[in-house]
């Protein structure tokens, strides 16, 4: 056991996965919990209520060695700070689609405000020992905010994003802001080496002017940092477990049924412009034309539920899905047939990893993603003597770990057409041999070794 395992971890995200809300929660919360659970600790952040006056003190809540502490928002800094300077500014961009950026000033002014605010309430929570441990763009700022405070505790962030190539940031107004605060951290982590690339380039300009003094290790206005790769992973044993008690589910048992016999494929995103759905769907409507007997022997079951539903870009995109699916259902559709279900809402994890072992493929295209954990959620689900095989879009950090899987360019639609073929008609062999070298990939990468490697990092940053 290190000496880690006696420090209190202290982590920071917008939003808390609350043990009240039920359900099993997704891979950043399975990771974060993990970590807590094993170092004792507190989780911080946004409770998703919403205020009229000033943000709320912290409302704690103890289960077993893990305290929740979360505030309540004032609503227009809530606005400014997420959906507006986070989610339309610095989410577009990190997906390099400069197309999607509404910037005004107001907002950029509210997100250094509620970074500000998390600081301040966080502060008279925190203890000498702690490790603090900052995630994803929201809250980019916090760390330096933390030290104008007089905090002096070890700070780790990581982008759950992919980090964009200077060339995109510099269409960020306050990306220099941005930069400078970065150096505020011990230690920053990326999904990819693509990512740490990016940032080392950026760093490396005259605005903050870095030096390189070993392979992670970087001098900065300041201090030092380490800034390294720590691509996230998936329990495997437990979607392994869901995925084989899920059959049992009848909601699983019912939408096998209803397939009557048809290869299943399987996209599971949130409505999201970089999710690539429309692609997606164009590219599904190839298959169906260049490959005609994939006619009547494959459904397309999308599920999409919404999200930052508000922002003119998700409810564009909303609207656009429903027209093409519409559209290739009306020209594709048999009496006993329907190309494409597309569902506008989520299913829990437990039939989602039933539903997964099921499929034949899964389509993860998206147009740009920082990893994409339903691309090694399907992996592990399948059932090892005939797995599924995934079509993934080599724009997600997922592909450069599972580099079996089937490739595709996700804006090119006849290599996706073209590539679903090729998964549905795969030897068992092959389909065994890839997911044997995919499977040892997930293991090496795992949750654990993700959290694990990370913390330790930031202890030895001390
Ligand atoms: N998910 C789910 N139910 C749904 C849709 C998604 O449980 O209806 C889970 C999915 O299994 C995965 C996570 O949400 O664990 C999505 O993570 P991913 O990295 O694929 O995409 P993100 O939403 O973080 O961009």
């Amino acid at each position: 056991m290190s000496d880690s395992n006696y420090r209190r971890l202290v982590i920071i995200s917008n939003r808390v996965a609350m043990p009240k809300a039920g359900g099993v929660p997704g891979g950043l919360a399975v990771g974060v919990l993990g970590a807590l659970r094993e170092h004792g600790g507190m989780w911080f952040g946004w409770s998703g209520e919403l205020t009229n006056g000033s943000a709320s003190d912290p409302e704690i809540i103890r289960r077993g060695n893990v305290e929740y502490a979360t505030i309540s928002l004032n609503e227009q800094d809530f606005e400014q700070y997420y959906n507006g300077y986070s989610n339309k500014v610095l989410w577009p961009v990190c997906h390099y689609l400069l197309d999607f950026i509404r910037y005004y000033a107001d907002d950029f002014e509210g997100y250094r405000r509620v970074n500000s605010i998390f600081a301040t309430k966080l502060k008279s929570l925190l203890k000498p020992d702690d490790l603090i441990w900052v995630h994803d763009y929201h809250l980019i700022p916090l760390a330096a905010e933390l030290r104008s405070a007089g905090i002096e505790n070890p700070i780790g962030f990581f982008l759950h994003v992919p980090f964009p190539s200077y060339e995109a940031l510099r269409a960020i107004p306050g990306h220099e802001y941005l930069l400078r605060c970065m150096c505020a951290y011990d230690v920053i982590g990326f999904h990819t080496t693509g990512d740490l690339a990016a940032f080392q380039t950026c760093v490396r300009e005259p605005i903050v002017g870095a030096e390189f003094l070993d392979k992670n290790r970087i001098k900065v206005p300041g201090g030092e940092l380490i800034a390294d790769v720590f691509p996230i992973g998936i329990d495997v044993d437990e979607v392994q477990q869901l995925a084989e008690e899920a059959q049992k589910l009848r909601q699983v048992q019912n939408m096998v049924k209803s397939l009557g016999g048809r290869e299943l494929l399987i996209g599971v995103d949130r409505l999201d412009y970089s999710k690539g759905l429309t692609q997606r769907f164009l590219a599904y409507e190839r298959l169906l034309e260049k490959y005609p007997n994939a006619q009547k022997v494959v459904t397309l079951m999308q599920i999409a539920p919404p999200t930052r539903t508000g922002v003119r870009a998700y409810d564009d995109i909303r609207e656009e899905l429903e027209q093409t699916s519409g559209r290739i259902n009306g020209r594709f559709a048999e009496t006993n047939w329907v190309p494409i279900r597309y569902l506008n809402k989520g299913v829990a994890r437990k039939p989602l990893m039933g539903f997964f072992r099921n499929a034949s493929v899964a389509l993860v295209t998206p147009v740009r993603d920082g990893m994409n954990l339903v691309a090694k959620e399907f992996v592990a689900a399948q059932d090892p003597d005939d797995p599924g095989m995934v079509v993934l879009s080599s724009l997600t950090g997922a592909a450069q770990e599972l580099t079996d899987a089937v490739i595709v360019n996700p804006y090119d639609r006849d290599d996706v057409a073209d590539g679903i073929a090729t998964a549905i008609s795969m030897s068992i062999e092959e389909r065994r041999e890839r997911y044997e070298s995919m499977m040892a990939i997930l293991r090496k990468n795992d949750i654990t070794a993700w959290r694990t490697r990370f913390v330790d990092a930031l202890l030895n940053e001390e």
